[in-house]
């Protein structure tokens, strides 16, 4: 039987969430080919996927990255350079779906380029949600564009919605691991070393999302993401710590009826329903063994050694460019808690300094984001040194 290939554009490909996609299409060659990969500056990572691969088009971030590939990679392989380049080859004709899986709010021109050409987008970048939700859901309800979350809690509502009404929905409640401090007395948040806060007890991601987990900022930003992909008021999602991630997320409706997506920790499930959607594709997994479990805990988020949550809810309510700011801010508190410039606890009061700082526009547009963005960053960096 004649089959149609996903072509697929991949922007984050050497990432933790781009290699994993990867696999998948290693795995399933007669659903999908790949059309373009993106990464920042990892060259030979690169250039071993496009070996693999042999995508019609390559773009990075850096002149070094550039070179090397314009010279290793075959004739049949455009490189190109620059976040201009980016936007453009994301809008190619030939592209079907395009997985968006940049870290941080360097996604959200490509994910904007993507949605304006009517690209059916897998989302994991969530701070394109974070920075821009208004416009970005705008622009997908006016481009009639396939939306697929990745991030495994929209996964896991997303597919409890299938065949749903969205009226017929009260509450969503978001599961969180609660991070590898979850217990952690709060005198000893000031020991907290940059090794402890990447050993996450569940997942294995990439640093900038690893830190987040560790702050509950992640959760946060996943509460932002929610409220923006379902429409629902930010007091009909609520967080619950859920320490085993077996339950991924669950629904609650009108009538009483609440439903979950449940399966072992492990992102390629929602990888592999974001990049098949309609369709599901199988593949070997990990069954879920809930005699193993035995059992499954719930908590509530504790805000006070967690601040950073409540930070999400205030900003999200303030709205405008508000989460905008917060995501910036983020960003570079964990840049510098990474580089060791500042303490784990002292990425919040960064941010918190940051924001008293930090310009607000009410109605903003993408520019006014971007320049919000950028002047939050230039704010939070001048910063380091006073805390
Ligand atoms: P990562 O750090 O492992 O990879 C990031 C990728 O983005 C890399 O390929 C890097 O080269 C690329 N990149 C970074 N800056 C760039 C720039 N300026 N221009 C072009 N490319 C750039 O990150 P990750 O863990 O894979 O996360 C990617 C996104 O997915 C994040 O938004 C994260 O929140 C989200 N997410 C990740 C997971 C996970 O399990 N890793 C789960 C849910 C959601
Ligand atoms: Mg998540």
């Amino acid at each position: 039987m004649f089959k149609i290939k996903k072509k697929l554009a991949i922007l984050g490909s050497t990432g933790s969430i781009g290699t994993q996609a990867l696999s998948i299409v290693k795995a399933r060659p007669e659903m999908f080919e790949v059309f373009m990969l993106s990464a920042n500056s990892n060259c030979e990572l690169l250039y071993k996927q496009a070996k693999v691969f042999k995508p019609k088009h390559i773009v990075v971030n850096t002149p070094e990255a550039y070179i090397f590939l314009k010279k290793n990679v075959g004739k049949k392989t455009t490189v190109s350079m620059g976040l201009d380049n980016l936007c453009q080859i994301v809008q190619l004709s030939e592209i079907d779906l395009v997985l968006s899986a940049i870290v941080g709010s360097a996604g959200l021109r490509p994910t904007v380029s993507a949605i304006l050409a009517n690209k059916n987008i897998a989302l994991a970048n969530k701070e394109s949600l974070v920075v821009a939700g208004e416009l970005v859901m705008r622009l997908v309800k006016e481009n009639t564009v396939d939306f697929l979350p990745v991030d495994s809690e929209h996964s896991a509502i997303f597919q409890c919605l299938v065949g749903e009404d969205y009226k017929s929905v009260d509450r969503l409640i978001l599961t969180a691991s609660g991070g590898p401090f979850l217990n952690l007395p709060e005198q000893q948040f000031n020991n907290i070393s940059v090794s402890d806060a990447l050993k996450h007890p569940n997942w294995k991601m990439g640093n900038k999302i690893t830190i987040d987990s560790a702050t509950l900022m992640n959760k946060g930003f996943e509460l932002i993401e929610a409220y923006w992909l379902f429409g629902l008021s930010e007091k009909s999602i609520d967080i619950v710590i859920h320490p085993e991630s077996i339950i991924h997320s669950l629904v609650e409706f009108v009538d009483g009826s609440t439903k979950a997506q449940l399966g072992m920790p492990d992102m390629t499930t929602p990888i592999l329903y974001a990049l098949g959607f309609p369709k599901r594709i199988k593949y070997p997994f990990k069954p879920l063994n809930l005699i193993d479990c035995s059992k499954l805990t719930f908590f509530q988020p504790d805000k006070l050694r967690f601040p950073h949550l409540q930070l999400a809810y205030d900003c999200l309510r303030l709205g405008g460019s508000s989460t905008c700011s917060l995501n910036a801010a983020n960003e570079i508190a964990v840049n510098a808690f990474l580089n060791k410039k500042i303490s784990f606890v002292n990425m919040f009061k960064l941010i918190e300094m940051s924001l008293e700082k930090s310009i607000f526009v009410n109605d903003p547009s993408l520019e006014d984001y971007l320049h919000v963005d950028s002047e939050t960053r230039k704010i939070t960096s001048e910063l380091i040194s006073k805390i």
